[in-house]
């Protein structure tokens, strides 16, 4: 068995937490490689299935769930459901790769309750709703309505980051990835 480290990134979307796991995967000297999910939603833009998500639907996404193939799932909107596949943990750890995640607060603080030891649960936070609504209109991805799902989830959201081991406040980019990156790399080498 191997005993490899997990980095989670978890936070409201548009918050730029994607950006800063992007920072992370590109320094070669973590050696982190990217949990892909599970996801039941449609890709987005450019979006590639097995590299960003393994796109399933949503019935392959059930017979998943009563098969107990995920270390932790959840819907995360209305029939958009999201997970973690236990085998993608170990895919990563076999390849002598630590693992970093880019998911939403539930399931980095399940990951965090699964592995307490291995694992440092980062939350990153929009310098505020308004800059949240802002990037996510900015984005274009998502219709009005979607909008304004996410930001009604974004409040709830923010009142978990204490439970993380560290938060990150994303209102200047560099900063934010200088951040992530040093509080990562201690970790790394604790
Ligand atoms: P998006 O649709 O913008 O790619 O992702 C929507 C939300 O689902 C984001 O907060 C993203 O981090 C989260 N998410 C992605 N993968 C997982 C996963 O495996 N488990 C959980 N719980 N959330 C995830």
């Amino acid at each position: 068995m191997n005993t490899g480290k997990l980095i989670v990134l978890s936070a409201p979307s548009g918050s730029g937490k994607t950006t800063l796991v992007k920072h992370l995967l590109h320094k070669e000297e973590l050696s982190l490689g990217f949990s892909i999910s599970a996801a039941s939603r449609d890709p987005r833009g450019e979006e590639v299935n097995g590299k960003d998500y393994y796109f399933l639907s949503l019935r392959e996404f059930k017979d998943k769930i009563k098969a107990d193939e995920f270390l932790e799932w959840e819907e995360v909107y209305r029939d958009n459901f999201y997970g973690t596949l236990k085998t993608e943990i170990q895919r990563l750890w076999d390849s002598g790769k630590h693992v970093i995640f880019d998911i939403d607060v539930v399931g980095g603080l399940t990951i965090k309750n699964i592995y307490p030891d291995e694992t440092l649960a980062i939350f990153v936070k929009p310098p505020s709703i308004d800059e949240l609504k802002i990037r996510l209109k900015k984005r274009k991805t998502e219709s009005e309505d979607k909008i304004n799902m996410r930001i009604a989830k974004a409040s709830a959201e923010l009142a978990t980051a204490p439970q993380f081991d560290a938060i990150i406040m994303n209102d200047n980019l560099e900063h934010a990835k200088e951040e992530s990156y040093q509080l990562v790399r201690k970790f790394l080498v604790s």
